[in-house]
């Protein structure tokens, strides 16, 4: 089954909106196979997004992912990355269609409620990032 990395930003455990983005991601079917709430420090964030360092928005970007906890998670589905990409919308909630988390739920460009992996193989590194092989695995027979 193909995974996706999934993060609930800061915005979306601040306005305690946790429990309505997990509803809409179970009830488009996919499976959470691991997740934490955890406090990023701005290094942790950077390196997450280095992909971005050279964009204007980088150092804000930064800034809004460690303000706050956030929710990594690990999604499983068939066609887990782009189905996810889909139920979450447009980067910018103005242009995101109806009916995605990021319309419904989102503020701005930032303030995005939700992280999801744009590739295959950026979500196999980016599950890697957050999720070691012990959490994967190891600890949780099921997803081996
Ligand atoms: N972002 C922003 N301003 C922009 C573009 C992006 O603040 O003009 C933020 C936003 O939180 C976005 C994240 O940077 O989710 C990563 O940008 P990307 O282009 O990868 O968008 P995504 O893949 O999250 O839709
Ligand atoms: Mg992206």
């Amino acid at each position: 089954m193909e995974r996706t990395l999934a993060i609930l930003k800061p915005d979306c455990v601040g306005r305690n909106l946790i429990g309505k983005v997990i509803d809409r991601i179970e009830r488009e079917g996919f499976k959470i196979l691991a997740m934490k709430m955890v406090r990023l420090t701005e290094q942790t964030t950077g390196e997450f997004y280095a992909v971005h360092r050279k964009r204007p928005f980088y150092r804000d970007l930064v800034q809004f992912m460690s303000s706050g906890h956030a929710i990594p998670m690990v999604l499983a589905k068939e066609n887990a990355v782009n189905d996810f990409r889909k139920l979450i919308g447009a980067t910018d909630p103005a242009e995101a269609e109806s009916g995605t988390i990021r319309h419904e739920f989102a503020e701005n460009k930032q303030n995005n409620i939700v992280h999801g992996s744009d590739s295959v193989r950026t979500a196999k590194s980016e599950i890697a990032f957050y999720f070691s092989e012990k959490e994967l695995v190891e600890n949780n027979p099921d997803l081996s």
